[in-house]
């Protein structure tokens, strides 16, 4: 165990590591250049618990969560509707939502998203062809545009549009910005 000796001097601070909650056994390894393997063995022969660990394992909300985020663009559905999908009702989710972030089971941005508006838009969003004011428009959201930019800002990963604006319709919506603005 040449490779887990190599952890004395800084177990201490180890320790702290795989007994919080905050780093998975991948981002262990990979923070004290060592291999899982021995990072498992460490845990056995200390018999350290990892309580988080078992309590996602033994936890069926947790394991709904999970399969729930596996989806594509899970991370643009709202609190409300992961809920429903899960049939809670009002049971709280937050705590079991965190549990799972913090240990990268789940997209930092899972479950974060509150509005069912902005929930609605981005699932026309990412089916259909339609310029994004429309579908604003459409689900009564008159700043998606700013809303999509405040998500990519905060780190979101939203694709671009299917809809792609060619010159014919930029120039349309320049002569209506002008139009629009005559009448003012
Ligand atoms: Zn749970």
């Amino acid at each position: 165990m040449k490779k887990v000796s190599k952890l004395g001097s800084v177990e201490q601070t180890f320790i702290r590591d795989v007994v919080g909650t905050q780093t998975t056994i991948v981002q262990l390894a990979k923070k004290y250049g060592v291999s899982r393997q021995s990072i498992y063995v460490f845990i056995q022969q200390k018999g350290i618990k990892r309580l988080k660990r078992e309590h996602i394992e033994k936890c069926s909300i947790c394991q709904d969560l999970i399969r729930i985020a596996k989806k594509p663009h899970s991370d643009f559905l709202s609190s409300q509707t992961i809920r429903e999908q899960l049939g809670l009702g009002r049971v709280g989710i937050a705590h079991h939502i965190r549990i799972l972030r913090s240990k990268g089971l789940v997209s930092q941005k899972f479950g974060r998203l509150r509005s069912r508006r902005a929930e609605r838009a981005y699932q026309i969003y990412f089916k259909k062809r339609l310029p994004v004011r429309m579908i604003g428009k459409h689900v009564g959201l008159r700043n998606f545009w700013s809303i999509i930019k405040r998500h990519r800002d905060l780190g979101w990963d939203v694709p671009a549009p299917l809809f792609t604006y060619n010159s014919r319709d930029r120039r349309k919506s320049a002569a209506k910005r002008v139009k629009r603005k005559g009448a003012e």
